[in-house]
């Protein structure tokens, strides 16, 4: 696809050095629009062909659409950043056009190609570029999304579906979890290994708290991972994280940090971890595309709060940090 060189009305005017006029330091998580979006339909039974970049907006759809009745939507996360030498880069893109693939089919979708959800991303990146913040000021957050957009009424496949990327600038921060002991995320056979959209409605925000930890839904005893990253615990020269067996989304960050951990000399472990051990850890951090990886700060578990060295800047969490960007990233052409 050729891309766009007319111009449109953009949001934000640029300022002198080609950046919008906004202060990179206070993104948060907030949505902050900006110029375009990648869109790509398809019939049910046929295949993705071709998709193109439109101007960013709302979208319509009709009221019996699939994902608005019975929630059939799946979603993907990751990240363009600039490096300190100037390259715009991008994490793994591969790793989260496959997760995509498998949730689709978990979820009765078509999904596109491997190729066909990289070149988009690539496109939504570039045809963003000037939202992407300078280096060390956060990264631009792209958000692929595959939903059944055909209208259908009965509880089956929607006729048609829609897979659309828009695009976000944001920054990051230290955690505090609150351990939820009442609600589970996700139930052994249910879909809470895929991205599905409906994993996240009935995700309890804590007053106080950053994010909730929730934990396995059979016995109650084992922590599980964060509403939207996975979680792990470092004591000595160990890291350890809960295996992903299907309650558990397999995060790219998680998978990484695991390789990583081990090439940066640390035991790593996959194994049941029972909340009571986090009194004992050396320090507790989450991974995934929003928060890279971030330290801990607490975590507070029936009513009990534990603090954790987040700041220290031998954490395991910071070293990781700070080889992370020249892990396995994909430059962007141009
Ligand atoms: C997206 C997500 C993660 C992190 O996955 P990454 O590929 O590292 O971004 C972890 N847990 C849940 C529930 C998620 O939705």
């Amino acid at each position: 696809m050729a891309a766009i060189s007319s111009p449109i009305s953009l949001s934000k005017a640029n300022g002198e050095n080609g950046y919008p006029e906004i202060d990179w330091d206070s993104l948060g998580f907030g949505i902050t629009p900006t110029d375009y979006m990648y869109m790509m339909k398809c019939s049910k039974d046929e295949e993705f062909t071709e998709g193109k970049l439109i101007p960013y907006g709302n979208i319509e759809l009709s009221p019996a659409a699939g994902v608005l009745n019975y929630g059939q939507g799946l979603f993907e996360g990751m990240k363009a950043m600039r490096t300190q030498d100037g390259r715009i880069v991008l994490f793994r893109p591969d790793e989260n056009a496959l997760r995509m693939k498998i949730g689709a089919e978990r979820m009765c979708m078509p999904s596109p190609s491997v190729y066909q959800f990289i070149d988009a991303v690539k496109q939504t990146a570039l045809a963003n570029k000037r939202w992407i913040p300078p280096p060390g000021k956060g990264s631009l957050y792209i958000r692929p999304l595959l939903l059944g957009s055909g209208p259908i009424l009965g509880v089956s496949p929607a006729p048609e579906y829609t897979f659309l990327i828009y695009a976000s600038p944001e920054e990051s921060g230290a955690l505090n979890l609150y351990v939820e002991d009442q609600f589970d995320r996700a139930s052994h056979g249910g879909a809470g290994g895929v991205k599905s959209i409906t994993n996240y409605a009935p995700v309890r925000q804590r007053q106080r708290f950053s994010d909730v930890l929730y934990l396995d839904s059979v016995s109650g005893k084992y922590i599980e991972e964060v509403s939207t990253c996975n979680v792990f615990i470092v004591k000595d020269k160990t890291i350890s994280t809960p295996p992903t067996k299907g309650t558990i989304l397999p995060g790219i960050t998680r998978k990484s940090i695991i390789e990583l951990a081990r090439d940066l000399g640390f035991k790593v472990e996959e194994r049941q971890i029972a909340v009571e051990e986090m009194l004992e850890v050396d320090e507790v951090f989450c991974t995934g595309t929003a928060v890279v990886v971030v330290p801990v700060g607490s975590i507070t578990y029936q009513g009990k709060r534990i603090e954790y060295r987040a700041t220290d800047t031998n954490s395991v969490s910071k070293s990781c940090c700070q080889v992370m960007p020249e892990f396995k990233m994909v430059r962007l052409k141009k």
